[in-house]
């Protein structure tokens, strides 16, 4: 009776303990050899940083709306802005938010070809335009809602952003895109990273800090 309780007593404890480690192993962030490219993609901030923050996200998933419009403006003035860190943002385009999540990564791939310096302000309007409603069904992200968002914040005419969607012209660099996501083992949006770390809360800007900090430590400590 007595070997029965401290049996169980002990099967309960390693339980225990293989859950902590569990969460423990979920919960850390993962490190790559080298950080997501850059080649091809938009790049906010100054272009020879040693930081450089990538966003893998989609115009039609309401985390990265509210990614966008919490996390982002604090990154953006700490460190951004101060040429610090330098930003990217890789499309990750999932079916299951909508035809619109493909057509909305497309023309966001025509603006930085042919409008980069409007990129930004056409990014952020995209996140803003998503209601809360979003679903498969209340489809926004329609041809004529982007072109309407492309003319209203680039120099692209509403025709001319059309076609290419109705062509897929810009889809080498939705594969290119695709890559990077396969590469990295990205799995769900927003993901970060910070330089080669992927962070696993992406909501916590202390940890997002707090990585940024070591990676620029670690570049001045091995000058
Ligand atoms: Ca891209």
């Amino acid at each position: 009776m007595k070997f029965a309780v401290i049996m169980t007593v002990v099967v309960v404890f390693l339980i225990g303990a293989l859950v902590v480690l569990n969460n423990q192993t979920q919960n850390a962030s993962q490190t790559f050899d080298d950080k997501p490219s850059t080649e091809g993609q938009p790049l906010l901030g100054n272009k020879d940083a040693t930081v450089t923050i990538t966003e893998f996200g989609d115009y039609k998933c309401p985390s990265c709306k509210q990614w966008t419009e919490t996390v982002f403006p604090d990154l953006k003035k700490d460190y951004i802005d101060k040429d610090q860190v330098n930003f990217s943002y890789i499309n990750f385009v999932n079916e299951q938010h909508g035809r619109g999540s493909e057509l909305s990564a497309l023309a966001s791939e025509q603006v930085w070809k042919e409008d980069p310096a409007s990129f930004w302000k056409f990014h952020e309007a995209l996140y803003k335009a998503q209601p809360d409603n979003d679903t498969m069904e209340n489809e926004w992200a329609t041809p004529a809602k982007l072109a309407d968002i492309t003319e209203a914040n680039t120099k692209i005419k509403r025709d001319k952003l059309i076609s290419s969607l109705n062509d897929k012209t810009f889809s080498e660099q939705l594969k290119t895109d695709n890559s990077l996501i396969s590469k990295y083992s990205v799995d769900s949006t927003p993901t970060i990273f910070v330089n080669d770390v992927k962070i696993d809360k992406p909501f916590d800007y202390d940890k997002i800090k707090e990585t940024i900090a070591k990676e620029l430590k670690g570049q001045s400590d091995e000058k």
